[in-house]
């Protein structure tokens, strides 16, 4: 590829494979996209000898532990510095790094970008960067294929569980023929999908299920039924003893409703913070909501922290998805 794409997998093979010392990072509340992808790359890394080491500024969710390469993880940036090749990895806005994201981005010659959203222009110094990719995992699957890496079980474990999670198990409209196909490449190698869905959807604590209960208890639907809305305060959190990784798929619900186009999940924060979630069903480019408040993510999942009380998220929230159905094509 020419210098400037960004879509430049010679360069990225040419960054990582001559690297003796890796550092991978991906974003804050890493999702099975970032755990699964980044494990995978790390995992194979290590395996040819090369220092891996995968930063993270939070921790990584219980159902992703099971990855091999998830034992790579760190939360301190400690071998940033001497590393040779630093992999950002989806990862769509240099803040979604935490907070060492500006003394990771002083590297940026030796950045590689590898990720599949379009909120910010291309950050890295090489960038692989492919807003048709279902998952971050597809462009690391075919950056291996450029490496002469060849894919063991336990990686491709860690790539199966990125694409699954980013497609919705293959139910979103981003899952095409060439994260199938890879999918299928994957099996032949010996992957059981079926022991990566018990871990990531079958392996969950009894309190998990205790705080969905609670909150399904607030879900409700506004615009004549376009629009659901389901929440989680801090105190049902604590009343339950859930974690704040166990409101992930919350949302679903909320989108899951017939009619519904709109699904909305709002967790208050400490520090009069909300986190939102949106998901949409097609209709609404729920990632330009988002991006209002400095958010971003997919047309169809999106995600953005709002300042504020839970009940002035829900009405900014209300208000933003009204003018959008009123202004889309849907309107
Ligand atoms: P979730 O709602 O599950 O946190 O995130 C859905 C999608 O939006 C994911 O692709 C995620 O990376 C992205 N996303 C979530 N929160 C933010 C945010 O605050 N900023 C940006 N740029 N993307 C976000
Ligand atoms: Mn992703």
């Amino acid at each position: 590829m020419s210098e400037g794409s960004t879509v430049d997998f010679d360069g990225a093979a040419k960054l990582i494979g001559g690297a003796r010392r890796l550092f991978l990072a991906t974003h804050v509340n890493p999702d099975g996209d970032a755990v699964g992808s980044t494990a995978a790359l790390a995992h194979l890394a290590s395996e040819r000898g090369v220092e891996a080491v995968c930063y993270c500024s939070d921790a990584v969710p219980a159902m992703y532990r099971f990855l091999v390469g998830a034992e790579l993880f760190t939360r301190e940036p400690g071998a940033l510095d001497a590393a040779d090749a630093v992999v950002v990895i989806d990862c769509s806005d240099p803040w979604r790094l935490g907070p060492e994201h500006t003394r990771i981005l002083a590297h940026r010659e030796k950045v590689v970008l590898i990720d599949h959203h379009t909120d910010v222009a291309p950050f890295g110094g090489v960038n692989i960067v492919d807003p048709k990719a279902a998952a971050s995992g597809v462009l690391i699957y075919e950056l291996l294929g450029r490496l002469g890496w060849s894919v063991d079980v336990p990686a491709a474990e860690g790539l199966y569980t990125a694409i699954d999670t980013d497609t919705g198990s293959f139910r979103y409209p981003n899952t095409d023929a060439r994260c199938l196909r890879i999918v299928a490449g994957l099996i032949e190698l010996g992957l059981r999908t079926d022991r990566v869905a018990h871990r990531i959807y079958e392996s969950h604590r009894f309190e998990r299920y205790r705080l969905l209960g609670l909150a399904l208890k607030t879900l409700e639907r506004e615009l004549d039924g376009r629009l659901a809305l389901v929440s989680v305060t801090l105190e049902m959190l604590s009343q339950t003893g859930a974690d704040v990784e166990d409101t992930d798929d919350i949302v679903d619900y909320a989108r899951g409703i017939d009619g519904v186009e709109v699904g909305a999940f709002l967790r208050e924060d400490s520090g009069g913070m909300v986190k939102l979630s949106l998901r949409s069903k097609g209709g609404v480019a729920v990632n330009e909501l988002a991006r209002l408040i400095g958010g971003g993510g997919h047309p169809c999942a999106a995600g953005a922290r709002f300042q504020g009380t839970l009940a002035e998220a829900r009405r900014w929230v209300i208000e933003t998805v009204r003018t959008a159905l009123d202004g889309g094509p849907e309107g």
